[in-house]
């Protein structure tokens, strides 16, 4: 009689501590989204909520679990990073998202900026020049059950013509300057947001708007991101 009894406390501890763990995660989002976020002048409700709900422990390395919530970017592997989560917000906002919207990511990395987007556009497409990065994206997208973002691996500069045009496009590498294709694949009314270099060897955030053929460009900020490559395939 003693082992089931055992048995049974045992398996109840275990529930206990596995709730306990994801209520302690729920609670480091929404201490993320009030102090790094809202504080910092994030207003997009469906940014906020994306971010309150996505998690992003799942997407960073399990020996720096401790840090996913934390006010930084982190290493994914492959020298690449997950950016910091003020900067998947600020990006996610300057996008000025509707829920119909088709988006293109170039850099999909750990796949939480796609994840983040998934939560508040129909689908999201995201490509990545990494071999072991895109595949491993793609199983944790899968097991987490994002079923409307699709990853491709390959070099980002192209875009995804067969998916043209786009509502929206968001890169998260620093580019030298904005790939021609990219701009012709977003539609009349589309958004892109991009890092770029400029001549003092600074990268700064820029938003282009596609109206009538016409770009409108504005300067949102200073960033730091690691570089967007070219065709290297021999990852
Ligand atoms: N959005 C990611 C972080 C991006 S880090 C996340 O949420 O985790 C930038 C990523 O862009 C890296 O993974 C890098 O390999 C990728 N990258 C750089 N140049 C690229 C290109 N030309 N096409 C596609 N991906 C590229």
């Amino acid at each position: 009689m003693r082992i089931p009894y055992l048995l049974i406390l045992g398996f109840g501890i275990f529930i206990n501590s596995v709730i306990v763990a994801q209520e302690s995660e729920e609670i480091e989002r929404i201490n993320m989204v009030n102090r790094q976020l809202i504080a910092r002048g994030i207003k997009d409700p469906s940014t906020l909520e994306a971010m309150r709900v996505v998690p992003r422990h799942k997407f960073v390395p399990n020996k720096i679990v401790k840090q996913a919530y934390n006010d930084h970017a982190l290493p994914i592997g492959n020298d690449q990073t997950i950016s910091q989560p003020y900067i998947v917000a600020f990006m996610t906002e300057s996008l000025k998202l509707s829920p119909t919207d088709k988006v293109l990511e170039i850099g999909t990395g750990s796949g939480y900026q796609a994840a983040v987007l998934a939560k508040m556009v129909s689908s999201v497409y995201t490509i990545e020049i990494i071999k072991n990065l895109a595949y491993s994206a793609i199983g944790r997208l899968d097991s987490l059950g994002y079923n409307n973002v699709m990853v491709k691996w390959g070099d980002g500069y192209h875009g995804w013509p067969e998916e043209a045009p786009f509502d929206a496009i968001m890169v998260t590498a620093g580019a030298e300057e904005v790939p021609k294709p990219l701009i012709s694949q977003l539609k009349n009314g589309g958004r892109m947001v991009i890092p770029v270099d400029d001549k003092d060897g600074g990268t700064y955030l820029i938003r282009l708007t596609k109206h009538d053929e016409k770009l409108k460009k504005e300067i949102l900020a200073p960033v730091r991101f690691v570089p967007f490559t070219r065709d290297k395939r021999n990852h």
